[in-house]
C-alpha cells in the first residue's frame, strides 16, 4: 500500500487561518503584528523566497515591509539598520534572508536582532532556549516538521527520530524539538558510517540533506513515517529518468520548464514508507505558516509586557 501522504499545504492553510483570527483579534484591539524583511542583494532564490514571506503576510494581516540593501552593503550598514529595526516598537519580528553576501559577516548581524525580535529562532540565545526547554523562538521550518507530525496524529514519544543533516537551521533544531519531545533522536551527517542501516532504523526519518532524491527505499523501515524537507531542483535528463522515469506529468512539466523539483527522498520511497511529505506541498508551505505563527507569537508577548 502506498504512503499517506502528509499534505503539508493543507495544514499550511490551516494555521494561516489560526494566525489570521489572531491577527484580526489584535488588530481590532489596535495592535497590528508587524515583520521586517530584509533582503540583501538580488539573490532569486531569496526574492522569490521574500515575496511569498510578504504576500503571506498580507493575507493574513500582518503588516510588513521589506529593507533591500544593494549587494555592495555592508556589515556596518546592515548592523545600523537591524539597530533601528530593533528600536522600533511597530516591528514585532525582523528576519535577515540568509545567505548574505560575503562580504558579511553573517553571525555577526544574526547575533545583532533582538533575541525577543528574532523571528527566525537563529539568536544563540533562542537556540540556548529550545536546547535548555525554555519558552523561546523556534525556527520555522523545524517548527513546521512538528507542526506536520501532530497535526497528523504521528506518534513522537518514545520512537526513533533519525535526522538526516546537521545545519543550524534545519537538521539540529529538528533533532532538538523531537528529543524535547521524548524521542530517541540520531542525527546524521556525511560522515555517518552506513547511513541506509542507521535509518532503517527509524520510525520518523527527516531528510534535510540537499540532494535530490538521495534517500532511496533501502534506507527506510518499512511503515516509518518520512518528513522531506530537502528542496532541489533537476535539470539534468539523466538524474530526471533516475527519479521519475515514467511519472508522465512529471514528464509533462520537465519538457515545458527544463527542470522539476525533487526532496531528498526518492519518489519510490512511497511505496515503503507508511507516511510521507511530498516535495512540493510538504514541508515548504509550513515554514511560511510558521513564520507568520512566530511573528503573532512575539506580538502577543510586546503586548503582555508593555
Ligand atoms: P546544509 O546547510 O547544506 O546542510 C546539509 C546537511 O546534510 C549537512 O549536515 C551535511 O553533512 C548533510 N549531508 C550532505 N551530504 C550528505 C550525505 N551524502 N550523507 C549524509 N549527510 C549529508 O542544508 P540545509 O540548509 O539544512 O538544507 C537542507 C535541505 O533542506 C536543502 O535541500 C534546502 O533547500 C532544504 N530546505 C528547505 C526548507 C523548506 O522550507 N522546505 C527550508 C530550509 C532548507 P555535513 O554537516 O557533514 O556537511
Amino acid at each position: 500500500m502506498p504512503a499517506t501522504i502528509l499534505d503539508g499545504t493543507k495544514i499550511a492553510a490551516e494555521i494561516r487561518a489560526e494566525v489570521a483570527a489572531e491577527v484580526k483579534g489584535m488588530t481590532a484591539a489596535g495592535v497590528r503584528p508587524g515583520l521586517a524583511v530584509v533582503l540583501v542583494g538580488h539573490n532569486p532564490a531569496s526574492e522569490i523566497y521574500v515575496r511569498g514571506k510578504v504576500k503571506a503576510s498580507e493575507e493574513v494581516g500582518i503588516y510588513s515591509e521589506q529593507h533591500t540593501p544593494p549587494a555592495s552593503a555592508t556589515t556596518a550598514q546592515l548592523l545600523t539598520l537591524i539597530a533601528d529595526l530593533n528600536r522600533r516598537d511597530e516591528i514585532d519580528g525582523i528576519l535577515v534572508q540568509l545567505p548574505l553576501p560575503s562580504q558579511i559577516d553573517s553571525k555577526k548581524i544574526l547575533l545583532a536582532v533582538d533575541p525577543a525580535k528574532d523571528v527566525d529562532g537563529f539568536h544563540p540565545m533562542n537556540v540556548g532556549f529550545l536546547s535548555t526547554q525554555r519558552p523561546g523562538l523556534v525556527p520555522c521550518t523545524p517548527a513546521g516538521v512538528m507542526e506536520i507530525l501532530k497535526r497528523s496524529h504521528i506518534p513522537i514519544a518514545g520512537r526513533e527520530a533519525v535526522v538526516v543533516g546537521r545545519s543550524d537551521i534545519v537538521g539540529k533544531p529538528v533533532a532538538m524539538l523531537l528529543l524535547n519531545a521524548n524521542a530517541t533522536v540520531a542525527v546524521c551527517h556525511s560522515k555517518t558510517h552506513d547511513l541506509p542501516g542507521v535509518c532503517r532504523r527509524a520510525d520518523i526519518l527527516i531528510a534535510a540533506i540537499g540532494r535530490a532524491g538521495m534517500i532511496t527505499r533501502d534506507f527506510v523501515k518499512p511503515g516509518a513515517t518520512v518528513i522531506d524537507v530537502g528542496i532541489n531542483k533537476v535539470t539534468d535528463r539523466a538524474e530526471f529518468e533516475r527519479l521519475f522515469a515514467g511519472d508522465v506529468k512529471r514528464e509533462e512539466n520537465f519538457r515545458a520548464k527544463g527542470s522539476v523539483l525533487v526532496g531528498d527522498v526518492h519518489p519510490e520511497v512511497m511505496a515503503v514508507a507508511g507516511a510521507m511529505t511530498p516535495v512540493p506541498g510538504g514541508v515548504g508551505p509550513l515554514t511560511i505558516a510558521m513564520l507568520m505563527a512566530n511573528t503573532v507569537e512575539i506580538a502577543e508577548h510586546h503586548l503582555g509586557s508593555a
